[in-house]
């Protein structure tokens, strides 16, 4: 068995293994290289202790990532690669986080704190694969299986109960069946853990691969950390991205289920005002015409009407397809759907003696709405004209019916 490993990765393998210290592939990338698939990252697991990894190191880019936890970033030729020492857990009384860690020269002692057996495999390019848990049959079989008792190791860490839904998502894996149970058993204990250790976990399952599965087998894990979620059946229809899949679960459950999943998860800025803006197109129609695709590109912006068609599209509506090509059509077209994009400024319409005020944004906005609908050219000479027959018809009252 051979991986091709880039040349950092056997540079800081060899830089350990020099120095005296059992050094090792592991956990995500070693899985990914069974499969057949490009890790995108790399980690690396040794008996060198903290300061000894320091001192091998010496000469490269380092940042202390959690040293108390044994963990080093090195930069290595411009990748950063997080080393570990081989590492035993302490107790865990809180659901989290491991009392005190103490670090072993085992190797084996260090893949038996990891969670499932498919990420507690090792590998050097001299020795091979190190399997003590039969992780590559189960990456065969498609099987997610806890290492160790799954009970146990669900109540030292509730997070691995939503990492046990993540993996069996994304690999598109069944979960074995005492680890099921052990998931569904330990779904309430998911509340000790943080909102961002949630959030991360969660947003992997709910795009990944195998997400309608695992979210009907596991509801209970869902409820916990997204009360109010409801699987719908055109849920492996929607694209997978954070934004749709969260409205697709939530947006039977009102205007408000949106702001509250994006506090209860502390989502970040882009991914909370995506999910906002769908609720807040939720119940609009589905854009039949050039003209109405526009006015919906106006109002959401291109990837909120892209989300939005996206939704309808999924969900069943029968004009979601065309939309789809209106909105490519659209967005095609020369023709603006913003005042950015549009012939004439309010400067232009002030030198043409509109007065400034609050009617110049409306003439502006009426401006656009007719070149949206090919009423009106989007040319200068034709826009400003357009402006002052309005301003004419509006007469005295100028703002009046704008
Ligand atoms: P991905 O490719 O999605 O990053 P990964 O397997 O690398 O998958 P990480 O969350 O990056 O997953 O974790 C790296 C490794 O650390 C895992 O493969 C596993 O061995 C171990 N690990 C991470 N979190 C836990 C945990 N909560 N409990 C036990 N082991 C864990
Ligand atoms: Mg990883």
């Amino acid at each position: 068995m051979n991986f091709p490993l880039p040349p950092p990765v056997l540079a800081a393998l060899d830089l350990l293994r020099t120095a005296g210290y059992p050094a090792y592939l592991v956990g995500g990338c070693v899985r990914d290289f069974l499969r057949g698939c490009t890790p995108h990252d790399f980690d690396i697991t040794t008996a060198a202790t903290p300061a000894e990894m320091k001192s091998v190191f010496s000469c490269c880019r380092t940042v202390e990532t959690g040293l108390s936890h044994g963990t080093l970033t090195v930069l290595i030729g411009g990748m950063p690669l997080e080393i570990t020492t081989y590492r035993v857990d302490g107790c865990y009384t809180d659901h989290r986080r491991p009392d005190s860690v103490s670090f072993t020269r085992d190797l084996r002692e260090d893949l038996a704190r990891r969670d499932f057996t498919v990420n507690a495999m090792a590998y050097h390019p001299d020795e091979g694969l190190i399997d003590p848990f039969g992780g590559r049959e189960d990456l065969r079989a498609g099987i997610i299986r806890a290492v160790g008792d799954p009970a146990l190791r669900f109540s030292e860490d509730a997070l691995r109960i939503l990492r046990a839904g993540r993996f069996s998502s994304g690999l598109d894996f069944r979960v074995g069946d005492a680890t099921a149970a052990a998931v569904c058993a330990a779904a309430g204990t998911l509340s000790a853990v943080s909102a961002e250790r949630i959030r991360e976990e969660l947003c992997k399952l709910i795009c990944g691969a195998g997400a309608s599965r695992v979210i009907a087998d596991f509801s209970a894990v869902i409820e916990t950390v997204l009360p109010g979620a409801e699987l719908p059946v055109f849920y492996s229809a929607l694209p997978a991205s954070v934004p749709l899949r969260l409205f697709g679960l939530l947006y039977r459950s009102g205007p408000g289920a949106g702001g509250s999943a994006a506090d209860r998860l502390r989502l970040d800025r882009k991914t909370r005002r995506a999910l906002l803006l769908l609720f807040s197109l939720q119940g609009e129609a589905c854009p039949r015409t050039l003209f109405a695709m526009r006015r919906l590109l106006s109002a959401a912006g291109e990837a909120g009407a892209a989300d939005y068609i996206a939704f309808l599209s999924a969900s069943g509506e029968k004009d979601g397809k065309g939309a789809e090509g209106l909105l490519r059509t659209a967005l095609l077209s020369p023709i603006p759907y913003t005042l950015r994009g549009l012939a004439v400024t309010g400067r232009d319409l002030t030198a043409h003696g509109i007065p400034p005020g609050p009617c110049l944004g409306a003439l502006l906005s009426e401006c656009l709405t007719a070149v949206m609908a090919e009423e009106i050219p989007n040319e200068k000479e034709a826009l400003l004209g357009y402006a002052g027959r309005l301003m004419k018809e509006k007469g005295e009252r100028p703002c009046a019916s704008v």
